[in-house]
């Protein structure tokens, strides 16, 4: 999408929970749904039909920015692969989309400033080295690796990387340790962490094709995770929320901005936004994302991995994410501008754009 697509984005305008609720709603296996077409008009977008039909497309002026199908969670925002935590539906000719997917999915992505107040811009990034001590993570039997090492040093190339930009940055673990899952989340909001990035890497043994970013998210607590949609599993939906749950939107936000950085700098396909009920997020009181910038059991990726320019390359992309972030949240809070971290100014001091839509379709994960 081309900048000028985007001025629409400016607009001051706040979604408030009345005009919410007036859009038209249908219930669908007791799920509260709304329309998409009042809902796209309410966020000064268009809805058009596309071919085959049981698609449409969410077109800013003349600019696609969302691809939604009929019975299906998978869709395109912006240009990156996004799957929704219930279906869409299409019913007597109306697309619908459920509530919250529409108020925690589209809204945060396509009209941050319709979020209400936003967290403070970011000074103390949390990182979460994925496993670690007894916990190998993945491991990569032909290439003898396993995930726990790369997490780690993936993590404290990010952690340079993040403090040479002014930030203060807390880890989780900072050498091949043990650490439970939930002691992660309670690390980083004993350091009163403004958000945290989990690193973990990606495996499919014994397939060692399958390549391609990823990321996972809390489920907001009426919805499902994504595995439990595979065949044979069941709803596991959490009808009580948990502390990052308070999160949503702007988790939603962090996981656009990490997924754009990362998707361009592996080059190695959109395997795209998915939620999991994940220990170490479970009880964070800050926005947080798991992200698995490649797959340790792919031959490919797997062998990349093992060199340090690679490992250089993920931390830099994590780092352009976090800062874009950072940029949405001191555009969106004029008033809440703080001084910037004491880092080079043009890495940590100028707003960062809200990135653009990518310009090719989104490319699709390797088999
Ligand atoms: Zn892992």
């Amino acid at each position: 999408m081309r900048p000028a697509a985007l001025i629409l984005l400016l607009l001051p305008a706040i979604l408030s929970a009345s005009e919410a609720a007036e859009l038209t709603s249908v219930r669908n296996k007791g799920i509260d749904y709304v329309a998409l077409d009042e809902g796209a008009a309410r966020l000064g977008l268009r809805l058009e039909r596309s071919i085959p039909p049981s698609t449409v497309m969410l077109k800013n002026g003349a600019q696609p920015v969302a691809r939604l199908a009929d019975r299906s969670r998978e869709t395109d925002i912006l240009g990156l692969r996004v799957f929704f935590g219930d279906p869409v539906i299409e019913r007597g000719g109306r697309f619908y989309v459920s509530r919250t997917d529409f108020t925690l999915r589209l809204v945060p992505r396509l009209r941050p400033e319709r979020c209400g107040t936003p967290p403070r811009p970011p000074r103390v990034i949390a990182i979460d080295p994925g496993h670690g001590g007894l916990d190998n993570g993945t491991e990569n039997p032909k290439l003898g690796t396993v995930e726990k090492t790369y997490t780690l040093d993936v993590s404290l190339r990010l952690k340079q990387l993040l403090e040479q930009a002014g930030y203060t940055v807390v880890m989780t673990r900072q050498s091949d340790a043990t650490v439970e899952k939930q002691f992660r989340s309670e690390i980083a909001n004993q350091a009163g962490a403004d958000l945290m990035v989990s690193v973990h890497f990606n495996s499919l043994y014994p397939n060692t094709r399958t390549t391609g970013v990823e990321l996972m998210l809390f489920p907001p607590k009426s919805q499902r995770s994504a595995d439990s949609w595979s065949p044979g599993k069941k709803d596991d939906h959490q009808d009580t929320g948990e502390p990052i749950n308070a999160f949503d939107a702007w988790n939603t936000v962090l996981a656009g901005s990490l997924h754009r950085r990362l998707l361009d700098a592996m080059r190695d396909g959109d395997r795209g936004e998915k939620f999991e009920h994940l220990g170490a997020l479970r009880g964070l009181r800050c926005p947080g994302v798991l992200v698995e910038p490649a797959f340790l059991s792919s031959d490919a990726e797997g062998a990349r991995l093992a060199t340090p320019a690679y490992r250089d390359q993920i931390a830099a992309a994590i780092l352009a994410g976090i800062q874009d972030y950072a940029g949405i949240l001191r555009r969106l809070s004029p008033a809440q501008v703080q001084p910037a971290p004491s880092g080079p100014p043009a890495q940590a001091s100028a707003p960062a754009p809200v990135p653009a839509a990518r310009s090719q379709p989104t490319r699709p994960a390797g088999p």
